[in-house]
């Protein structure tokens, strides 16, 4: 019997990466599955391979999430996955203290207003029945301080700790609607790019970035899937307000250190 049978989900950020792949791994357990991503093209195209709808949402617009509620005002699950570093373009730190203020808002506006107004929505639709579940991307940049990516480490403690404040409040009014919080190390998609580029210095730059990693690799986007389907499905009814964190040991390895 597959997982996620006869449910309806949505997951944001869907075109590539981890959101593809969380929207591959709800299809193959059973679920009818709408993607939505602000790159239509590359959008449209993951949604076709899976032969699910996809819809253009860009997470920052209430009125997108306004045009999203009206088509399915009777989702199950929502992952609010769409998120950004603010090094696209290239690696150009935001430490605290030389950040632009545009790229702290433009980043806080994707990371968190966004993963807010898709909570919204997902409350909004799911309380009818008084059940769903809720799972937001935050990171391990969301549970430790990160000197060289201050809106983005700010975002994800951010999105870490309005899922709590969403899960007491849905179960504060007795709805069995569940929240959680995902918090990857580094996985190995698009968005590691521009920070990877390519030519000769790709392969060290890889091997620097998971020095610290006790399990010595990168993740995968599908290992990040698993523990979405983990916590749409009804094998997770009791798990709310948590923060589970998938990143091969790094922040067990930190905690360690003197
Ligand atoms: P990717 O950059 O590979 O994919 C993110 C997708 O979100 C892209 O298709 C992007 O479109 C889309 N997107 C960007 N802005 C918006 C927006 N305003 N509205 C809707 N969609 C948007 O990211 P990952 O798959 O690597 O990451 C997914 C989530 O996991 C993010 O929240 C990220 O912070 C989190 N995460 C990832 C880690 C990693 O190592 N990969 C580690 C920890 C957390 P476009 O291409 O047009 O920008």
């Amino acid at each position: 019997m597959p997982r996620l049978s006869g449910k309806l989900c949505l997951v944001t950020g869907a075109a590539r990466g981890i959101g593809a792949a969380i929207a591959e791994a709800f299809v193959s357990e059973g679920a009818r599955t709408v993607l939505t991503d602000i790159d239509e093209a590359a959008g449209a195209a993951t949604a076709a391979r899976l032969r699910m709808p996809f819809h253009r949402l860009d997470v920052r617009s209430e009125a997108d999430w306004g045009a999203i509620a009206a088509l399915y005002p009777e989702v199950d699950v929502v992952v609010n996955n769409a998120g950004i570093t603010g090094f696209e373009g290239g690696v150009v730190p935001h430490d605290p203290e030389k950040a632009s203020l545009a790229t702290w808002r433009a980043v806080i506006a994707v990371n968190l207003d966004g993963v807010f107004l898709g909570c919204r929505y997902a409350i909004g639709a799911m309380k009818a029945r008084g059940t769903g579940s809720i799972i937001n991307l935050s990171s391990r940049s969301g549970q430790v301080g990160i000197p060289g990516a201050a809106a983005y480490a700010a975002s994800k403690a951010g999105v870490r700790n309005h899922s709590k404040t969403v899960a007491l409040y849905c179960a504060e009014q007795g709805w069995a609607i569940r929240c959680n919080s995902i918090h990857p190390g580094a996985i190995l998609t698009p968005m590691w790019e521009p920070m990877l580029g390519t030519g000769p210095e790709r392969a060290a730059r890889i091997a620097e970035f998971v020095a610290d990693t006790p399990l010595r690799r990168f993740g995968t986007p599908e290992e990040v899937a698993a523990l979405a389907v983990l916590l749409a499905s009804d094998e997770a009814t009791y798990i709310t307000g948590a923060e589970l964190t998938i990143d091969g040991g790094l922040l067990a390895g930190t905690a360690a250190r003197p």
